[in-house]
């Protein structure tokens, strides 16, 4: 092992996505010598930021409401998963960390329509456009080349190819990383370390361990860049874990899991949860009304990971044509398989679904629909995220559906000032964390999202500027 000793280092961050740029900017701009470490070689890496939507918002709200708007949101959002004084973070320095990107020259733009929250996109918007992972030249794309050239022109030190691997400790402090360089570990000493390398959902062992037991059947919406190094590391050192078996994601076409034109969009959620999702044996086993999110955790941890959206024909020509890249004609148009019957006897025989058990699942929830008595349902159902719709004008339709990561929702719990923190709630001296490789903030029964841009834009901020403050 060989010692890095170029240059004085006050502050090492580990990855370069939204939250380790947003952080080593930020450092820089206080004064700190800043190393970023990026496990990628290419130019333009892959990673969440780079891929993403680029839409900016809190818990789906504007990013620019008054903080305790904010707050309420969090609070009410996340239903008791998240530890409030993260919430209170996150709600005091949104509008303040998207006013900091657009100082740097990050360019903003509206996605219509705009549902409350979309007011806060990166140009050039087109991303939403496409079925299949465009992202070369789009919003988020152009912002990662923006935050890279305003870290080196501010005189950082960016090194690709640098893989941490190990934190160094003197007396329970932490004081640096052991990196992996073209098969070679080098040592690089610092004052202190910021986690910045992204969700685990790229380390299957992790992926096996929390969140489902078979990771084959979760398709990868996006890049697996997240390796969970940071989280291994952290954890070697003390750290607590948050929130680990619950991951950002979507309900796709089954078919995504072999033809990319249908890796992003179009999203089933939306027609799963206005009708109803069963399992191959034509079982509900999830309440639709929690939404997409919530359903496709659930459908994570069934046997086979495959289940079934049914709906009407309503349902299809309402549902089905909203959002971007609807599945209302993008899903056939891109190769999706789309079941279409005049009766539902005739649909689970050719969507090779049990027949008796899909008629029943059906009847029995159009008459509790009627009834109002949906709650009562095994399992439930509610209509607080989405209302129910009867089932019941034909043509009736299903899809092949599985679930697909975006990335995970849990990671080391931290406090408001991104600090890494003990099970006992003590810091880890010298060790801070940002963006996904935190735990703590989305999740929860329900899997609640705040908003992964936000939450990196955030924590990136504060984690510099609590290190500047006690350096
Ligand atoms: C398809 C998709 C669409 C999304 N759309 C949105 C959206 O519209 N709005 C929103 O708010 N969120 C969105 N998200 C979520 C959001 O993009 C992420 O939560 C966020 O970008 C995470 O940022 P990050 O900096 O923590 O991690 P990342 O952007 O993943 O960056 C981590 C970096 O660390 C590097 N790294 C990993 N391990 C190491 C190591 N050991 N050493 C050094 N480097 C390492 C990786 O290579 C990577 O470059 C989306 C995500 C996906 C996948």
């Amino acid at each position: 092992m060989t010692n890095d000793t170029q240059k004085k280092i006050d502050l090492i961050v580990v990855g370069a996505g939204i939250a380790g740029l947003v952080c080593a900017i930020r450092a820089l701009e206080l004064g700190q010598a800043v190393t970023l470490l990026e496990a990628q070689h290419e130019q333009k890496y892959a990673c969440a930021t780079r891929m993403s939507g680029g839409a900016f918002h809190v818990i789906f709200n504007n990013v620019t409401l008054p903080p305790e708007e904010l707050f309420q949101a969090l609070k009410l959002g996340t239903k008791g998963h998240a530890d409030l004084s993260l919430c209170r973070a996150i709600a005091d320095h949104a509008s303040r960390s998207v006013c900091w990107l657009r100082d740097l020259g990050v360019k903003f733009d509206r996605l219509e329509p705009d549902r409350g929250w979309t007011d806060t996109v990166l140009a050039p918007l087109g991303y939403q456009d496409n079925t299949e992972l465009v992202w070369e030249g789009l919003g988020s794309d152009v912002m990662m080349q923006t935050l890279e050239s305003q870290f080196v022109a501010k005189g950082g030190r960016f090194l690709r190819g640098h893989r941490a691997r190990r934190l160094l400790s003197e007396a329970a402090h932490c004081t640096g990383v052991v990196v992996e360089v073209d098969g070679a570990e080098i040592s690089f000493h610092s004052r202190a370390v910021v986690l910045a390398d992204g969700s685990f959902h790229g380390n299957r062992r992790l992926v096996q361990e929390h969140i489902t037991s078979d990771p084959d059947q979760l398709l990868k919406r996006g890049p697996t860049t997240g390796l969970g190094d940071g989280i291994e590391m952290a954890q070697a050192m003390g750290a607590h874990l948050l929130g680990m078996e619950y991951f950002y994601g979507h309900l796709l076409s089954l078919d995504a899991l072999h033809n990319q034109s249908l890796v992003l969009f179009p999203f089933i959620d939306f027609l799963a949860s206005a009708g109803m999702l069963v399992s191959p044996r034509g079982l509900r086993f999830a309440d639709e009304g929690l939404g997409g999110r919530y359903l496709t955790n659930r459908l994570a941890h069934t046997e086979t990971g495959v289940a079934f959206a049914i709906f009407d024909h309503t349902i299809w020509e309402c549902e089905g044509r909203s959002f971007h890249s609807a599945p209302n004609p993008n899903l056939v148009e891109n190769g999706g398989t789309l079941y279409v019957a005049d009766s539902l006897e005739e649909l689970a025989d050719v969507a090779n679904i049990d027949r008796n058990a899909l008629c029943d699942s059906v009847a029995q929830y159009n008459a509790a629909l009627d009834a109002g008595s949906l709650p009562r349902l095994d399992p439930p159902r509610t209509s607080a995220g989405t209302k129910a719709q009867p089932i019941q004008k034909s043509p009736f339709y299903a899809v092949p559906t599985c679930a697909a990561i975006s990335h995970a929702f849990g990671g080391v719990m931290i406090d408001d000032r991104a600090r890494v923190l003990r099970q006992d709630g003590s810091p880890i001296e010298g060790l801070y964390a940002a963006g996904a490789s935190c735990g703590g903030i989305d999740g929860g029964p329900e899997a609640a999202y705040v908003g992964g841009l936000i939450i990196g834009a955030v924590f990136g901020l504060l984690a510099a500027e609590t290190f500047a403050q006690q350096h």
